[in-house]
């Protein structure tokens, strides 16, 4: 079976999780773009250092240099027979127009994209507690999911920090640019009836339920 989901929302509000949960459900691959480009910056890649001068701001990479990032991934042989769980991309019209052409090109259509909407203070709260373990991308929180050996990843055991980008005044960049760029990627998915709108301020497990909810309502009328 193949799954081919796009998740969207505001940073923070837990996109993250949700797809490494979809994952163990569904074995598609995750493909989340801002982790593909914090792993090119830890292997110094030359697009890694490119991509790196724009998030430290807290804005977003050229659009032609993402897409190429993701056309690569997205055309792997385990994409093609697990299909995909897509969190982070498209973040701009073009960009979603440049996945339509690809995703046809590959004959692997979306099917659905699932919408997690919260408020704005929501994810300023969210992300002002959020660790992240620089290691293996395992997320944290200092109030509602603290690590059991404070500081430490319950994974890997690395040192947790703040993402660069997590800083208060990077944070409210990145929602400004959330509203401005990614809102016509909503109505641009709405068009196409694509649209499924999840409460993301339900807790981890009730938006997950949700989803799966969502899922078999796509999986039905695949095989009405
Ligand atoms: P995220 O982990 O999804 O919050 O992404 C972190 C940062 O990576 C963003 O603030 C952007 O600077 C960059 N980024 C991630 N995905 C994209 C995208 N689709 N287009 C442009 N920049 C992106």
């Amino acid at each position: 079976m193949s799954t081919r989901i796009l998740l969207i929302g505001p940073p923070g509000v837990g996109k993250g999780t949700q797809a490494s949960r979809l994952q163990a459900q569904t074995g598609a691959v995750p493909l989340a773009s801002g982790d593909l480009f914090r792993s090119e910056i830890r292997e110094g890649t030359d697009l890694g250092r490119l991509a790196k001068s724009y998030i430290d701001r807290g804005e977003l990479v050229p659009d032609s240099v993402t897409i190429e990032m993701m056309r690569g991934r997205l055309s792997a042989a385990r994409v093609r027979e697990f299909g995909f769980l897509l969190d982070g991309f498209p973040r701009t019209v073009p960009q979603a127009e440049a996945l339509e052409r690809l995703l046809d090109e590959l004959r692997l259509p979306l099917e659905a994209v699932m919408l997690l909407e919260v408020d704005d203070a929501v994810v300023v709260e969210r992300l002002g507690g959020r660790l992240t373990c620089p290691n293996c991308g395992e997320v944290f929180h200092r109030v509602s999911r603290p690590p059991q050996v404070e500081g430490r990843c319950d994974r890997c055991g690395s040192e947790l920090g703040v993402r660069t980008d997590d800083q208060p005044e990077t944070i409210r960049e990145r929602l400004r640019i959330y509203h401005q760029n990614t809102g016509p990627v909503v109505d641009y998915y709405e068009n196409k009836g694509l649209l499924r709108r999840i409460d993301g301020s339900a807790s981890p497990d009730e938006v997950f339920r949700s989803i799966l909810a969502e899922l078999s309502f796509v999986e039905r009328a695949k095989s009405a």
